[in-house]
């Protein structure tokens, strides 16, 4: 026997001591809130409140925009964790590592990734694949870098023109793979 109904973030949907909190809830004080819209279920077999979201908002799909941090570059690939979807503030539960072929990242031929992306630059992708892993994109002008340290001091590096960026202090060009926005972007 179970109750449904619908029920958004912060409604209390139940007591500790009758339910367990699960998937799309939290205890608090001895009570239960939901932590998501959705429809709540309070299964009194195994005694568990759950709210389920029509559209789980945790998984990533293929055309979802993504920002996402580069992990790490190697000859044919970078490896990158996904920290947040462009326009929409949602919890990512899901998978998050993704990587990008070097076929990937610019709409030129690029045969060495550390041309175009490096360990730690922020970037704007699309996400061209889900199964059996994340896939990213970074061709399209709107993709690519969007923020970048300098690797020797670590200070935020400017565009210079349409594929390098410029450490003032160190006073030293580097190559990327930049998105048309870079610099403009706020975290
Ligand atoms: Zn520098």
């Amino acid at each position: 026997m179970k109750e449904k109904r619908e029920v958004f973030p912060g409604d209390e949907v139940a007591v500790e001591e009758e339910y367990l909190a699960s998937d799309g809830t939290f205890a608090s004080d001895g009570k239960i809130y939901a932590s998501q819209i959705g429809v709540l279920e309070l299964d009194e077999e195994e005694m568990i409140a759950r709210v389920i979201s029509p559209n789980p908002p945790n998984i990533l799909r293929e055309r979802d925009v993504v920002f996402a941090i580069i992990a790490d570059t190697r000859s044919t690939m970078a490896t990158a964790d996904v920290v947040a979807v462009d326009g929409k503030l949602r919890d990512l539960g899901g998978e998050t590592y993704a990587t990008i072929h070097v076929s990937k990242i610019s709409p030129g031929y690029t045969d060495d990734v550390s041309k175009e992306l490096r360990k730690g630059d922020y970037i704007r992708a699309e996400v061209i694949g889900t199964k059996p892993s994340l896939q990213l994109t970074t061709k399209a002008e709107h993709y690519g870098v969007v923020r970048a340290l300098c690797f020797k001091c670590k200070s935020e590096m400017a565009r210079k023109g349409k594929t390098q960026l410029y450490c003032g202090k160190c006073e030293r060009s580097v190559p990327r793979k930049l998105a048309d926005d870079y610099g403009n972007v706020v975290f």
